[in-house]
């Protein structure tokens, strides 16, 4: 039997590869509780979150493409994937296209005309922040699966996280993922208004 024994405290994390693979495997704990209606995390959400982060850094998982992220998009309510507002919808470019991100429906989401004008060009989890707040599950989720795809091609995924961001090559801000996550009473799955 293999026994697992979760992290309760954050790994070491010199490359953007670990970093990547620390804040996935924190999502995938959050994804694990909320789904389940907890408000705590149990010991079997730490537990998926010890086996993602090997299973990434020993190649064994992946980050699964965005298909998933596009059946959630195109079954969910419409509806700001920031704010979860109703109205004044558009579309945008989760990496900014000023950034160089893409017109791939997987780099779109749905966002109300305020965030859209907030947000801008500015990276989604510095503009998250400034508001004080957090983005959903779901979209962190697609914003992560983008960033990977980008240090891959671009491979940067063995960089320091700061030295990486000093090439000014990434479409996104590695120095702003999150190394830990907010309470979970404040992470939503979809956005809500
Ligand atoms: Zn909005």
């Amino acid at each position: 039997m293999t026994v697992y024994h979760f992290m309760a405290r954050r790994p070491h994390l010199p490359t953007l590869r670990h970093r990547l693979a620390w804040t996935y495997a924190n999502l995938a704990r959050a994804h694990a509780a909320l789904a389940d209606g907890c408000a705590n995390y149990r010991r079997s959400d730490h537990i998926v979150r010890s086996r993602l982060y090997s299973g990434l850094m020993t190649g064994r998982m992946s980050m699964r493409s965005l298909l998933d992220d596009e059946i959630v998009k195109l079954t969910s309510v419409r509806a700001c994937a920031y704010c979860g507002a109703q109205e004044h919808l558009s579309v945008d470019h989760l990496i900014p296209r000023n950034a160089r991100g893409s017109d791939d429906s997987g780099n779109l989401v749905i966002a109300c005309r305020t965030c859209n004008s907030s947000k801008k060009d500015e990276d989604l989890l510095r503009w998250m922040a400034r508001r004080g707040s957090f983005p959903s599950i779901f979209v962190l989720r697609r914003y992560l699966k983008l960033a990977h795809a980008i240090a891959t091609d671009l491979a940067l995924l063995d960089e320091d996280a700061e030295r990486a961001a000093a090439t000014r090559l990434l479409t996104f801000d590695p120095l702003m993922l999150p190394e830990q996550f907010p309470p979970l009473d404040r992470i939503r799955l979809h956005a809500e208004p």
